[in-house]
């Protein structure tokens, strides 16, 4: 069901102990009774103890990526089964550092949704335009084939286990976020382009994250917006403060 999330991106941030800490923080500072679900993606590292750590709080644990083979020679990976089996059932995919350091494609990004919603995980999958497509006006096209090709493919029942986080390039960690309107006319489209593929009951259901530079001064006005149903956050997840404030906004 559509609903307000927040989810922290801490990509290859914190150690260990800084990790725990940082989790000790939230389960202190997190406003209680907001209806927003909360979600923290710590390092591979960190997952199962982050698990651990949460239990018996709302906080729940997301992975920043897998890998979409069931297992085998593949070394340095991660499994769905393996995130499964130390209590992680939520993964990132798509994020824009996995396309365009790791060299993830629509084509394998969609065989990786396919194994997570194999392995009963849901899925925050990140869609957005780099500059030259916002400046060349391509914008749109690239969002509609990144979700064509990434997501499209799948049945109406497994767009239950979707999120989308709408994260434009060059918003990501420069300080630059959307504009309240330019983050509602995204997700709009993105919105109408699902009922369109599927039904309004889909489109309607399905929870759509902004991401890029959201923090706690921008984060409410952004959140405002009809379509915006929560966000997708990097640098200000990482402190707790800023974090729960955004939070907060939800
Ligand atoms: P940022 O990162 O909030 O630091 O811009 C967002 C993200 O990459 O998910």
């Amino acid at each position: 069901m559509r609903h307000a999330i927040v989810a922290g991106n801490w990509k290859m941030h914190k150690t260990y102990a800084e990790t725990h800490k940082l989790l000790d923080e939230l389960i202190e500072k997190l406003p209680a009774g907001k209806e927003v679900e909360v979600i923290v993606a710590p390092t591979f590292t960190n997952l199962g103890s982050a698990v651990a750590h949460l239990e018996g709080t709302n906080i729940q644990v997301a992975a920043q990526n897998m890998h979409q083979a069931e297992g085998g020679a593949f070394t340095g990976e991660i499994s769905a089964q393996m995130l499964k089996s130390v209590g992680v059932d939520i993964v990132i995919l798509g994020h824009s550092e996995r396309r365009q350091y790791f060299h993830e494609t629509d084509a394998i990004l969609a065989d990786k949704v396919n194994t997570a919603l194999r392995h009963d995980m849901r899925v925050i999958y990140c869609i957005g335009e780099e500059l030259k497509d916002r400046e060349s006006k391509q914008y749109l096209n690239v969002i509609f084939n990144q979700l064509k090709d990434g997501l499209f493919h799948l049945s109406k029942e497994q767009w239950k286990n979707i999120v989308i986080a709408y994260e434009p390039v060059w918003a990501i960690g420069t300080g630059m976020t959307a504009s309240p309107d330019q983050a509602q006319e995204i997700h709009a489209f993105i919105r109408q382009e699902i009922e369109r593929k599927y039904d309004k009951t889909v489109a309607e259901n399905t929870s759509i994250l902004y991401g890029g530079s959201v923090k706690a001064s921008n984060a409410k006005e952004i959140f405002s917006k009809p379509d915006v149903d929560g966000g997708l956050i990097g640098g200000a997840a990482l402190i707790a403060d800023d974090f729960c404030t955004i939070v907060e906004c939800c």
